[in-house]
C-alpha cells in the first residue's frame, strides 16, 4: 500500500484526488489549511480507514515519511488568490520549496498542480505547453502567475540538481462537485446566481474564452501523469479543449437551470485573458488519455450538486 499526501486535500480538486486515490488501496493523507478548502469535501473520506487529514499550511516545512506527493495546495480562483496576494506567492513558492525538500527526503514522486496561468494572456492559440507565454508580472494576477511558474523553475532545478521523480500537470478551467459556492469563478458563479434568481454578471462583453473541463477527466488525468516513468518529467497540459465563449457559458447555465435570471454586464477585470484553450496532443500521446464529459452533462452534474448541499460551501 503506498503513502501519498495530498497536500489541498480539503479543496476542490484534492478532496477528488484524495478520494480516488484511497478507492484505488492507497492510504492517504490530506493536508490542508482550509483557507479556501472545507473539512465537508472530505466529511465522507474521514471514516475511512486508509485515509487521515491534518491541517497544516504547506509555507511552513512538513515532515512525513511518504512514498508519493500531489500538491494540490493554493488559492486558485482569481478573487480568492487576489485576497492576499503574498501569501498565494508564499503558498506556490515557499511551499513547494517545502514540498519537494520532503520528496528529496524520502525520495518521493513528486506532482505538482501547475496551471494554465503561466500562459497568462496568450497570444498563440491553442496553448502548447512549448508556449513560455505572455504573463504581466506586475498584474493582480502576477502572485499566481508568477508563483505558479516560479514553482515550476525550482521543480525542474530540484529534478536536475538531487535526480528527483517530478511531474508537472498544468491544468486549465476546471468545474464541477466540491467547487465552493462563493469562490468567486465563473461556473460557480453562474450556477448559484441562476439557481438563486439573481442577475447573472457576466464580465466584460462576454466574447473571452475558456475550456472548461470536468472534475473527473481532470483527475484521471493527474492520476495516470503521476503513473508515468521519469522519463516524463516535462508539463503536461491537462484540459479539455472545447472552447466556450462566457456568454454562451450564461447562456447554457440559464437554460439548463430554466432560471428566469437576467444577464447583466460588469466590469471586465484586469489582465483578465482573452482567450484560453489547451493543446491537449501531449496528454492524449503520452497518458493516452482524452476528456470524456461534455459541458452539458457536465455543468448539469454540477447543477445538481449546487441544487443539493443545502448550507454554503464556504
Ligand atoms: N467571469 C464572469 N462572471 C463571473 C465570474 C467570472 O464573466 O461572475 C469571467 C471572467 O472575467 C473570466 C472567465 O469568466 O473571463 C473565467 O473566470 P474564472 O474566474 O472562472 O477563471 P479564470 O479562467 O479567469 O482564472
Amino acid at each position: 500500500m503506498k503513502k501519498i499526501l495530498v497536500t489541498g486535500g480539503a479543496g476542490f480538486l484534492g478532496s477528488h484526488l484524495a478520494e480516488k486515490l484511497i478507492n484505488k488501496g492507497n492510504y492517504v493523507i490530506a493536508a490542508d489549511n482550509l483557507c479556501t478548502g472545507n473539512l465537508k469535501n472530505i466529511e465522507k473520506l474521514l471514516v475511512r480507514s486508509n485515509f487521515e487529514f491534518i491541517e497544516h499550511d504547506i509555507i511552513k516545512p512538513i515532515d512525513i515519511k511518504v512514498d508519493e506527493i500531489y500538491n494540490m495546495a493554493c488559492p486558485a480562483s482569481p478573487p480568492k488568490y487576489q485576497e492576499d496576494p503574498i501569501f498565494t506567492f508564499k503558498s506556490s513558492v515557499f511551499g513547494v520549496y517545502n514540498l519537494l525538500e520532503l520528496a528529496k527526503k524520502y525520495n518521493a514522486k513528486f506532482l505538482q498542480s501547475s496551471t494554465s496561468e503561466v500562459y497568462g494572456d496568450p497570444l498563440v492559440h491553442p496553448q502548447a505547453e512549448g508556449y513560455k507565454g505572455n504573463v504581466s508580472f506586475c498584474g493582480i494576477r502576477s502572485c499566481y502567475d508568477e508563483g505558479k511558474r516560479a514553482a515550476e523553475t525550482l521543480i525542474m532545478d530540484f529534478r536536475r540538481m538531487y535526480s528527483l521523480n517530478t511531474k508537472i500537470a498544468r491544468i486549465f478551467n476546471t468545474y464541477g462537485p466540491n467547487m465552493n459556492k462563493n469562490d468567486g469563478r465563473v461556473i460557480s458563479n453562474f450556477i448559484n446566481q441562476a439557481l438563486g434568481r439573481k442577475n447573472i454578471t457576466l464580465y466584460g462583453d462576454g466574447k473571452q474564452t475558456r475550456s472548461f473541463c470536468y472534475v473527473d477527466d481532470t483527475i484521471e488525468a493527474i492520476i495516470k501523469l503521476m503513473e508515468t516513468d521519469d522519463s516524463v518529467y516535462f508539463p503536461i497540459n491537462i484540459g479539455n479543449p472545447d472552447e466556450k465563449s462566457i456568454k454562451e457559458i450564461a447562456e447554457l447555465v440559464v437554460k439548463l437551470t430554466s432560471s428566469s435570471s437576467k444577464i447583466i454586464y460588469e466590469k471586465l477585470p484586469e489582465d483578465d485573458p482573452v482567450k484560453r484553450c489547451p493543446d491537449i496532443t501531449k496528454a492524449k500521446n503520452i497518458l493516452n488519455w482524452t476528456p470524456s464529459v461534455n459541458l452539458k452533462d457536465g455543468l448539469i452534474r454540477t447543477i445538481d450538486y449546487f441544487k443539493d448541499i443545502k448550507t454554503t460551501n464556504e
